[in-house]
């Protein structure tokens, strides 16, 4: 069977949940090979082992240095040298230039905000405020797929075991040509990551301030992460790290909740495949309403604490 390579994310040697549900998909295609860029790969060894990698690439963290090029040059080299059946990439927006910059090197092609790829690398997107399902597949070369997180269930595998491979990469100077200068860690909070977590709470305009404590109560009280619209960080209410959207982050949690957001096509973009959507607006004709699983047409500051309260006490 051939390889699948799947480019981990990880975080001080902690893999990202996001790459136990890539090696989820990638064993349905063949023999998943993690890539693993940097250090630390001794933490991570075991989870990616549980889910199923049967090989570990580990590449020097000087690849890290740049901005992205590099780690394109690693995997379409990996891809060509192993004869990979595809790459799978998680859909973050680093990781969908990557992917780009792959797809251009292999001469294939790329398939972004994935929600679902079978056997075959044919990939399920969902478009249009999530009303249409559409199919799509790459049909030169290997493909390369960059997948949502949240969208594949993680399974483990049963009796899986990595071999570490250490991998060589001779960064072209093309490749050097952007740098990174500093990384600055964003603080992290009790909450869980954004782009990870099972339940998202966001909040929109109609919050009408930086009190965000309508939306964070409600979101603590489900264990849930925070998000924005962008009128809110443009506001300059929330910071911009939780904006969800376009040109924001994408999630695809099992519960999405909506305080106060119109749900322009902007907004949709990144939330729209979200399992189970829940609407509070005070304006019946919102569009969030036409997205919604559950929608309740109210103000946010008197359905948003009542709803807290409730969880609270269960
Ligand atoms: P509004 O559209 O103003 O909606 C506020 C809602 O709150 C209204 O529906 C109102 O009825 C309701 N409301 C008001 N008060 C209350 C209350 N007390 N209780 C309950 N409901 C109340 N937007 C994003 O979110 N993410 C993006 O990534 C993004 N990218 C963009 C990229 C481009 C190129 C462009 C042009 C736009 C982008 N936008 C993005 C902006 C997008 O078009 C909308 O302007 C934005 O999503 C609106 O945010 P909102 O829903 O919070 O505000």
């Amino acid at each position: 069977m051939a390889e699948v390579l799947v480019l981990v994310d990880h975080v001080d040697g902690q893999v990202k949940k996001v790459t136990t549900e890539l090696l989820t998909a990638a064993r349905r295609i063949g023999e998943p090979a993690a890539v693993w860029v940097g250090d630390g790969v001794e933490s991570g060894r075991a989870a990616l082992a549980e889910f199923g990698a049967e090989k570990v690439y580990v590449a020097p963290a000087e690849v890290n240095d740049y901005v992205v090029a590099p780690k394109a040059e690693l995997l379409a080299k990996l891809a060509q040298e192993k004869g990979a059946a595809a790459i799978l990439v998680s859909a973050t927006a680093e990781n969908k230039e990557i992917a780009g910059r792959t797809a251009v090197k292999l001469g294939s092609g790329v398939l972004t905000d994935v929600v679902d790829v079978n056997a075959e690398v044919v990939t399920e997107h969902s478009v249009f405020g999530g009303a249409t399902v559409t199919h799509a597949r790459v049909t030169t070369g290997v493909p390369v797929v960059a997948v949502r997180p949240n969208s594949v269930v993680p399974e483990a595998a049963v009796g899986a075991a990595a071999a570490e491979e250490a991998v060589a990469v001779e960064i072209s100077d093309a490749a050097k040509t952007a740098r990174v200068v500093e990384r600055v860690a964003q603080e992290k909070g009790a909450r869980p990551e954004l782009t990870e977590a099972a339940i998202v709470v966001s909040g929109g305009r109609g919050v009408g301030s930086d009190d965000f404590s309508v939306v964070e109560n409600l979101a603590d009280s489900l264990g849930a992460a925070v998000g924005a619209s962008r009128a809110v960080v443009d506001s300059g209410w929330y910071p911009n790290q939780f904006q969800v959207g376009q040109t924001g982050k994408t999630v695809s949690p099992n519960l999405y909740v909506a305080l106060g957001i119109s749900g322009a096509i902007q907004h949709r973009a990144g939330m729209q495949t979200s399992k189970n959507i829940v609407a509070v607006n005070k304006d019946p004709e919102a569009p969030i309403f036409e997205l919604a699983d559950f929608g309740v047409v109210g103000d946010l500051h008197t359905v948003a604490p009542q709803l807290t309260e409730e969880i609270n006490k269960r």
